[in-house]
């Protein structure tokens, strides 16, 4: 075992601060990397406080962070994959069964034993939980390592290793293509990621906010059109004419208006995961046949393909980066929906405190 700086949050109502964490040795899967840059997920805030206790109560301290990028300091000796030097990522996952039917399929975040990347048990018993990004160093099994194309910007990439593979899974799995109308809600880490897939792909994207402002950054991200959701006659103009909409807000908000888009068929998949339920009328399934389903980020392999792909088209997140001190901040700020479009922490500012 060695000790890494970190940072915590000892409650669901203290700040962020540094901490000392250990990390086990690399065993022989393992791939030990000396972490670069990581990504601020909205659910690394639902996460530090509490706000899924329903379905996972948080173990703290918590040390968050699942948009993991970095360099490869060590490696066990059974690790084939990778070597010293390279530039890898880590996502939301560390390990999962391999032998159940999902990991066969290559889907491990729906393994019954999938480990996240922070707050759930250790299997290696180096710590309580899991301890996340927001730290110097990680070692991961090598099977949840992922290679990271060489030509994009390491800050941006960051961010693909959960908003891009979240928005890229469903948008893939519904059969995005040209011809078809798609709605991306909420511009933030997801959304934003959704929009630049959803263009890639060649679909017709609707850009559905609530913040006006953002609407020109919109346009340049790649949407087709922008809704201001709060405007009904806005919203009324593209009644019944959505193939698919990916609803990636964070707080309880009317999935009805919404539902209420879609054609004949068309499906909105969830991937926000607000605190509190929502309603949904029986109506706004029924008419149209329309269905209403979710998606949990990917599997290694498609996290893997997502990568490629925006390998081969020069995607990658827009991010402010701060300095870890930051966090906090930047914490508030998402909260305001007050982010463009993902803050990215530079774990230099760690080493060097
Ligand atoms: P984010 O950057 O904070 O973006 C959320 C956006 O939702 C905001 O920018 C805002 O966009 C909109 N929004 C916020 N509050 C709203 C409200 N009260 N009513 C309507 N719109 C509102 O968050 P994120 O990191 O993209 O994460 C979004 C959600 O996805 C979180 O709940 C997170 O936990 C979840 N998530 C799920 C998965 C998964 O696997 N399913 C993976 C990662 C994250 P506008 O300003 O444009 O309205
Ligand atoms: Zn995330």
């Amino acid at each position: 075992m060695y000790n890494t700086k970190a940072y915590a949050a000892a409650s669901a109502t203290s700040p962020l601060a540094a901490i000392a964490i250990a990390r086990r040795d690399p065993t022989a899967h393992d791939v030990q990397i000396d972490i670069l840059f990581c990504g601020i997920c909205h659910s690394d805030v639902h996460a530090v406080r509490n706000e899924w206790s329903d379905f996972m109560s948080t173990t703290y301290p918590i040390v968050p962070g699942h948009e993991i990028v970095g360099r490869v300091t060590a490696v066990g000796e059974a690790v084939t994959k990778y070597q010293s030097g390279d530039l890898v990522g880590v996502g939301c996952m560390v390990d999962a069964d391999g032998t159940c039917p999902q990991c066969q399929a290559g889907l491990e975040q729906f393994c019954r034993s999938v480990i996240f990347t922070y707050n759930s048990p250790d299997q290696h018993q180096t710590a309580p939980v899991t301890y996340g990004g927001y730290a110097n160093s990680v070692v991961v099994d090598e099977r949840f390592v992922l290679r990271v194309p060489s030509n994009l910007e390491l800050a941006g990439v960051a961010p693909l290793l959960c908003a891009g593979i979240t928005t890229y899974s469903p948008i893939r799995h519904h059969g995005v293509k040209p011809g078809q109308k798609v709605g991306i809600v909420g511009l933030g880490g997801l959304g934003h990621m959704g929009v630049k897939f959803a263009h890639a792909l060649g679909a017709h994207t609707v850009v559905f906010t609530t913040s006006p402002h953002k609407t020109e950054d919109a346009l340049r991200l790649g949407a087709d059109e922008v809704v201001v959701s709060c405007n009904a006659n806005e919203m009324q103009k593209h009644a019944g004419s959505f193939d698919f909409i990916l609803d990636t807000v964070s707080a309880k908000h009317d999935i009805n208006a919404y539902l209420n888009l879609l054609r004949l068929d068309g499906n909105i998949t969830l991937v926000g995961a607000p605190e509190k339920p929502m309603e949904i009328a029986a109506f706004s399934l029924l008419m149209g046949r329309r269905s209403l389903s979710g998606s949990l980020i990917g599997g290694i392999p498609e996290t893997q393909e997502m990568l490629d792909f925006c390998g081969e088209h020069n995607i990658t997140a827009d991010v402010e980066v701060i300095p870890i001190q930051k966090v906090n901040e930047a914490y508030d700020r998402l909260l305001k929906s007050d982010v463009k479009y993902r803050f990215v922490i530079d774990l230099a500012t760690l080493k060097a405190a």
